[in-house]
């Protein structure tokens, strides 16, 4: 997902960061990670107070003292610590925790920061280093202030972390940038010494955008959370709404981009959603969506619920505004129907465990690309783009993201919404289907399928939202769903009542909905083939989609390999995976392992806060996952966790040992008293001799008066309560492609099914693709029930890093800061 090795070291550049525009959650995580591994990689690290308007502002007055390493010098196994001081003296506290918001800090924007200063920054909103809108650095003359102070302190990289105006700005700063030295140095602001030694300006942008509006980026640090936010509100109005019968216009962000509006759409089950990428086809659109509205209620629905962006328009271009739309409800359905505007609810809050490694990775990728680069390279935009993060042109990608807008000026909508990536496509797509109640003519197909839907293995967040929309989806097309309660046990149950067709009102609250409606459990099909094939047989089901993890595959994998034995299995057969582990082969990502992601953030949270308020404490978290590190491991990244134990990389005494040196070290570097406590991370199934409770005994033991250790199993806690709206969505878009395979691949019985008709979906590179069981297999590794080649096992490495572990536990700071401080 990323290179950690920079081709390019250059132990002495000044990095500079700063947050700009609308704040976004995750902007402190994305400061944390520039600020740690700036520091990893033998840079001097800055941060700017209030965005461009701090930069332009500058330093009045002068530094304080040099850093206080006195106060830090611990000692370590009874001697001074000299590694300790080398690491304290260059690493940690800088201007901002030696000043705190005090006097210090008045008439200084622009401040040399050390590693502690960014301590406990992952889980907090907004910009601690503070934004603002700024008029000056819009004029030349702002930008040329803002070039003199760069140079006066001798910084030759700056990283943005801001939304498209603010990389316009960092886009215009660096091409104006040669003129405006000529024009410092010809006033005389600057010398030609200067001049030559800051001839080139590296600058990379960091998207931070709620709305999700970027181009050439498929998500934007932000956007995550405030679909958290929009969700959450969406959940509790629709308790509401149904409990008056209501309808509820919920007005959310997005000027130029749907991408929540439409998100939220499909997460909250809603009814109804206006963007701007796409207007309503007709330009009687009232009475269109009067017509869909009316058949939800004449279907016995109670509530109504519209979601429109704030940048909505009509095919005119007209706005769409709330307001106007609960006029219509109201008048021409009778609706008893209010408007909720979210606003800035939607920024607040903690980060979302996606945000928090989204920014996490794009700051160290920001990093790694200003050391890098060369003048000859472009500056650059990290991105995401299908799961991997990336660097795009910045001025390419400023352009493209003004050009959907421009696109939408000229009613060009089809480019507008090509514009977009294909999941937001496909997204919308889903959403369509979803509301959808009679099947539309063209969508009938002449083979009607009886589709059974059943789940297998623990639940998972997202399985309720997968199976109502592969339910609405069936419907939409003329088939029958059909509901297999409880597993296979539920199959092969006599009487047949666990065979039920699913309605359109039925799994409508399902969307967010834990657990599973329908029940689960681990029975498999091979437990007793005979009796799932007459199930099969007796229900005529055509086709199977299986929701469940390991399970589900090894089922669906079972179930093809007796075809030969048993003609009722010769039908379609695909699986959506979904478990906490995210341990099924080749796919990133399962559903429910975002909503076990963010169980596992919120719980870390409160932990720590326990940990931080007991100073010196180490906790020891437990965590499901079976033999599959990813919990545990994106799990350390998202919380900051020091130290990440997973069955792939197993433990033993000498790992152990270093980890507990490591611990010792850093706890005596705190300030007495002011230890914030620090925990570790560890997968259930890591090891068989050093388990939670070894450790946390051992820590006990060995911190002696620096720090004393506790433990915490979040056991089926991590199954999360409500499912995050990521996994909701993309439940929903796994869903109808699985349905449309197995529309594809239903043959008649007789003709025998085809080897590529039973299928696990799943993401690769972030593209969708129905893997046929047999690619499955050739990554599966069966006795450790998880997939061979993850993702995301070097991640743990960046836990190490950002950490402070590889620096002070293997002494490499030693190589870094020779040059950082000569
Ligand atoms: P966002 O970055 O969230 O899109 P804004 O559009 O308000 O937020 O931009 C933030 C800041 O970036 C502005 O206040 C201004 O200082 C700077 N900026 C925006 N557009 C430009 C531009 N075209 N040229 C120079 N600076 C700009």
């Amino acid at each position: 997902m990323i290179s950690l090795h920079s081709k390019n070291e250059n132990p002495k550049r000044r990095i500079c960061v700063l947050s700009s525009g609308g704040d976004a959650p995750g902007m402190n995580a994305a400061v944390r990670a520039v600020v740690k591994m700036g520091l990893y990689r033998g840079c001097e690290v800055y941060i700017v107070r209030e965005g461009w308007a701090g930069l332009v502002a500058g330093n009045t007055t002068n530094a304080p003292t040099e850093v206080r390493q006195s106060r830090r010098a611990g000692t370590y196994k009874g001697k001074r610590d000299t590694e300790g001081e080398n690491f304290a003296a260059t690493y940690g506290e800088g201007e901002l925790l030696q000043e705190g918001a005090g006097e210090g800090l008045k008439g200084r924007h622009i401040l040399k920061v050390g590693w502690d200063d960014v301590r406990g920054w992952m889980d907090i909103g907004g910009t601690l280093i503070g934004t603002a809108r700024c008029a000056e650095f819009r004029e030349r003359e702002g930008r040329a202030t803002a070039a003199y102070n760069l140079v006066s302190l001798g910084i030759d990289a700056l990283v943005v972390i801001g939304g498209d105006g603010s990389l316009t700005g960092a886009d215009r700063l660096r091409g104006e940038w040669p003129s405006l030295l000529d024009d410092l140095e010809k006033s005389k602001r600057i010398d030609s010494e200067q001049r030559k030694r800051h001839a080139h300006l590296t600058i990379t942008g960091v998207v931070g955008s709620i709305d999700n509006d970027m181009a050439m980026t498929d998500i934007t640090i932000g956007a995550p959370t405030a679909l958290h936010r929009i969700s959450e509100a969406v959940d509790s109005i629709g308790s509401t709404a149904s409990s008056h019968s209501r309808a509820f216009v919920v007005e959310v962000m997005g000027r130029h981009c749907g991408w929540l509006a439409v998100m939220a759409g499909l997460a909250c089950g809603a009814d109804y959603i206006f963007i701007p990428e796409r207007p309503p086809t007709t330009e009687d659109w009232e009475s269109e969506m009067c017509n869909l509205l009316k058949s939800h209620r004449d279907h016995g629905k109670r509530k109504t619920i519209v979601i429109i962006a704030e940048g909505a328009l009509d095919r005119q271009l007209k706005p769409i505004k709330p307001a106007y739309v609960a006029e219509i409800l109201t008048k021409r359905l009778q609706l008893d129907t209010r408007v909720t505007t979210l606003g800035h609810v939607q920024r607040g809050g903690k980060p979302c465990a996606y945000d928090r490694l989204l920014a996490t990775l794009q700051g160290v990728e920001a990093v790694e690309s200003v050391l890098d680069s060369t003048p000859s390279t472009p500056s650059y935009m990290i991105g995401l783009k299908e799961n991997k993060v990336s660097r795009t042109s910045l001025m390419e990608a400023v352009k493209a993201t003004a050009s959907v807008g421009d696109a939408i000026e000229k009613k060009d909508f089809k480019t507008a919404l090509g514009l977009r990536d294909p999941e937001f496509q496909e997204n919308l797509e889903a959403f369509d289907y979803s509301t959808i109640i009679e099947p539309k003519k063209d969508m009938s197909r002449s083979q009607n399928l009886r589709i059974g839907i059943i789940h297998v293995g623990a639940p998972a967040g997202g399985m309720n939202a997968a199976t109502r929309e592969a339910a609405r989806f069936c419907l939409a097309r003329g088939h029958t769903p059909l509901a297999i309660y409880n597993g296979f046990e539920g199959l092969w149950a006599e009487g047949g009542n666990s065979v039920q067709p699913l309605s359109w009102l039925q799994v409508d609250n399902w969307s967010s909905r834990g657990g599973s409606e329908l029940g689960t459990n681990r029975s498999l099909p091979a437990d007793d083939f005979e009796k799932t094939s007459e199930a099969l047989q007796t229900h005529n089901i055509d086709a199977l989609l299986l929701i469940g993890g390991y399970e589900a595959y090894t089922a669906i994998s079972s179930l093809k390999k007796a075809r030969t034995h048993y003609a009722a299995f010769q039908i379609a057969m695909a699986v959506i995976p979904a478990t906490l582990s995210n341990n099924v082969p080749l796919t990133e990502f399962s559903v429910g392992s975002d909503t076990a992601l963010n169980a596992l953030v919120d719980a870390c949270d409160a932990i720590k806060q326990s940990a931080a308020a007991s100073r010196n404490r180490v906790f020891v978290i437990e965590t499901q996952g079976g033999k599959c590190g990813y919990l545990a491991t994106v799990g350390a990244l998202a919380t900051g966790a020091n130290i990440v134990y997973t069955p792939e990389i197993g433990m033993d005494l000498e790992l152990v040992q270093k980890d507990v040196e490591f611990l010792k070290r850093r706890f005596a570097l705190d300030i007495k008293g002011k230890s914030d406590g620090r925990f570790i991370i560890r997968n259930e199934k890591s090891s068989q001799v050093y388990t939670t409770e070894f450790l946390t005994n051992m820590l006990k033991e060995e911190g002696k008066d620096l720090f004393d250790s506790r433990a915490a199993n979040l056991g089926h806690t991590l199954q999360g309560g409500t499912p995050s709206p990521i996994d909701r969505a993309r439940a929903c878009r796994l869903a109808i492609r699985c349905i449309k395979f197995l529309e594809e691949h239903s043959t008649s019985r007789q003709a025998g099914a085809k080897d590529d008709s039973a299928a696990v979906i799943v993401i690769e590179n972030g593209q969708v693709r129905l893997a046929p069981i047999a690619d499955v297999a050739k990554n599966a590794d069966d006795k450790n029930r998880r997939g061979l080649h993850p993702w995301w096992l070097d991640l743990r490495h960046l836990v190490e890093i950002l950490s402070g572990r590889r620096t002070l536990a293997e002494g490499r700071h030693h190589e870094d800061t020779i040059g950082a401080t000569s």
